[in-house]
């Protein structure tokens, strides 16, 4: 189609707004342009100054525009793409407004070189502050290159709220990264000053694309292949041992859109249940596909907004995909598949839909387990029933804490402890579990996850990743003695991920402490443990003590009703540990009753 000024009506039928905002809009812009050009090779080449992007050079191998409409392109919107609103609802490249091209020549100069595929001669032109420099025919390779220099020199005022130099770079880097995983199809090539910061092959394979972006954490992804009612949804997500704070690694696309959407976030974290602690998430880059007609990409001029006309269909399609994933993996430890200990509330569980109405409401299903035994046990007491639903949240967290390492660190699990079969819990303390051979093992909850922990926080001492910053420091008032002890083993706490700084007369700050204690660490726990650390003793065997003393600090306890999941995922961990048969003092985790000896008490034989 060629370029053409949409008319009043069709202008007036597209969101509105301010697209250029930062250079990378201007990045983004370009690229969608590149891709809607049928592009299978793109280079970008960045350079800046001191402490500003001074130029943003891309370069396409795709249809060209012809010479006679270069300078149409430039004109407010002109575009290729679309010829009036009912285009819109069938629109399937990135661009549809034709305002990209005009905003961006009005606020920096712009130079574009460009060849149509199959005609002999190509066209360049320079325009600047909106007005046409330079035109004219030139010799140039098939594609398009288009050169943004001096950016928002005409709005100093925009100029000035740019943020440092490092932000705006991070940010066009996450643009080319987002085109990268959007589009494994496409050889991407990004240098900043002349240094290559990604390069794809652009042989379709996305978990290529994920290997070159994210590194040795792409063998952690699990493949999503997944379709429902017309919705497709392929990618991969991480597994659950791999997550992250926030939702920066969770990357989203609906028909090769990038988009971004909370409601699908959550539906992602969702789909991994208890797999995941709520503050935590996981790692995913997933493609939505479905019919076009069935989403309106027009409500947002940067266009990273999509509305789908059955949102909540999309939402289960989502968690759908990532629970199935999630199963097929055998990472979730449901009744179903051990077959073992299958109550009915548990089999309630399993079977629940993930989605109701509201979605984003926490989904809560495990109080029917509670509901349940705390009926048969301790009839009637409604107050039991939120106290053990509290129970149960805690020691979920307790459990999440300690699943990333121990996926990471070994990957071998101890065989005679994976192929345990739970049973159940005896006194809320000793797991009941079967082994292979017919042996009945109990396990001490506490102990385990104390192994466990002490492991995490060696894992963690080894790959150099001690401390996470607390979200609310834990201010210490302490002695003028202890004061002067914590001087001196402050290096000893950094090394175990304690960051502690002074904070005034005798009083000091603790910002940061061990991963494996929360961000949201109750105060009450770190002044135990580093209390612990000024009663004295050797300053040399003093960091062994911290980590063994944080190891128990936050185990789960003897006490804690766990649900079979828990205990589940607690002897998987436990599995893979160093040494999983005693705890960091050296006490048994594991008890074995071998079966002929079980015999012999029964007088079997
Ligand atoms: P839109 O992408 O919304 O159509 P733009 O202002 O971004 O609007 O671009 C205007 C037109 O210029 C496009 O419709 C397209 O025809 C043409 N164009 C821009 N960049 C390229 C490119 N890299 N390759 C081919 N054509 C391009
Ligand atoms: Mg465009």
């Amino acid at each position: 189609m060629a370029i053409a000024v949409l008319d009043e009506e069709t202008v007036n039928l597209i969101a509105a707004g301010e697209v250029i905002e930062r250079p990378a809009s201007i990045l983004k812009e370009l690229l969608e342009n590149s891709l809607d050009a049928n592009s299978n090779r793109i280079h970008i080449e960045v350079m800046t100054g001191k402490s500003e992007i001074d130029r943003i050079k891309i370069t396409d191998n795709g249809s060209g525009i012809a010479s006679s409409e270069v300078a149409t392109a430039f004109l407010p919107h002109a575009t290729s793409k679309i010829r009036n609103g009912g285009d819109l609802d069938n629109c399937l490249t990135l661009g549809f407004r034709g305002e990209a091209l005009p905003s961006i020549a009005a606020i920096a100069q712009v130079s574009i070189i460009t060849r149509q595929t199959g005609k002999s001669v190509g066209y360049r032109l320079l325009i600047c502050g909106g007005k046409i420099l330079e035109k004219g025919e030139i010799g140039a390779p098939d594609g398009t290159t288009v050169i943004v220099e001096d950016i928002f020199y005409t709005t100093p005022a925009r100029r000035k709220f740019l943020k440092s130099l490092q932000t705006e770079l991070s940010h066009l880097l996450k643009v080319v990264e987002l085109a990268a995983l959007t589009r494994p199809d496409v050889n991407f090539q990004y240098f900043v000053n002349g240094q290559e910061k990604i390069s794809t092959h652009g042989s379709g394979g996305l978990i290529e694309v994920i290997k070159q972006l994210y590194g040795d954490e792409a063998g952690h992804m699990l493949a999503v292949s997944y379709e429902m009612s017309g919705v497709s949804v392929r990618g991969y997500i991480s597994e659950p041992s791999v997550f992250r704070q926030n939702s920066q690694k969770i990357q989203l696309s609906v028909n090769s859109r990038v988009i971004n959407s909370t409601r699908i976030v959550y539906a992602i974290k969702r789909g991994y249940g208890t797999l995941l602690a709520n503050p935590l998430y996981p790692m995913a880059v997933l493609g939505i596909a479905l019919n076009p007609t069935l989403i309106d990409v027009n409500i947002h001029p940067t266009k990273r907004e999509v509305k789908f006309s059955d949102e909540n269909l999309v939402i289960k399609v989502v968690t759908d995909a990532v629970r199935s994933t999630l199963k097929s993996e055998s990472l979730v430890f449901s009744a179903e598949l051990k077959g073992i200990n299958e109550t009915k509330a548990t089999k309630e569980i399993v079977d629940k839909p993930l989605i109701d109405n509201n979605t984003h409401e926490r989904f809560v299903p495990q109080v029917g387990v509670y509901s349940e035994r705390v009926a048969s046990s301790k009839s009637g007491q409604s107050s039991v029933c939120a106290e053990t639903l509290a129970g149960y949240r805690a020691t979920t967290r307790q459990i999440h804490q300690t699943c990333l390492p121990v996926g990471k660190a070994l990957t071998k699990p101890h065989e005679d402890i994976s192929d345990l079969t739970y049973i159940g819990q005896v006194n809320d303390m000793y797991l009941v579990a079967e082994n292979a051979g017919g042996d009945m093992v109990l396990i001490d909850q506490h102990a385990a996850h104390e192994r466990i922990r002490y492991d995490m926080l060696k894992a963690a001492h080894e790959s150099g990743v001690r401390t996470q910053e607390l979200i609310v420091p834990v201010v210490l008032s302490l002695s003028p003695s202890e004061s002067t002890r914590m001087s001196e083993i402050i290096p000893v706490l950094k090394d175990e991920g304690f960051i502690v700084e002074p904070f005034g007369k005798d009083s000091w700050c603790v910002r940061g402490v061990p991963v494996v204690l929360g961000k949201n660490e109750d105060p009450g726990a770190v002044k135990e443990i580093l209390g612990s650390a000024l009663t004295g003793g050797d300053v040399s065997r003093l960091g062994e003590a911290v980590m063994k003393m944080t190891a128990c600090r936050g185990a789960i306890k003897a006490g804690a009703m766990l649900t079979s999941e828990q205990a589940e995922e607690l002897i998987r961990q436990l599995a893979h540990t160093a040494e999983p048969y005693t705890c960091p003092h050296g006490r048994p985790t594991i008890i074995t009753f071998l079966s002929e000896n079980l015999e012999k008490m029964f007088k079997r034989t």
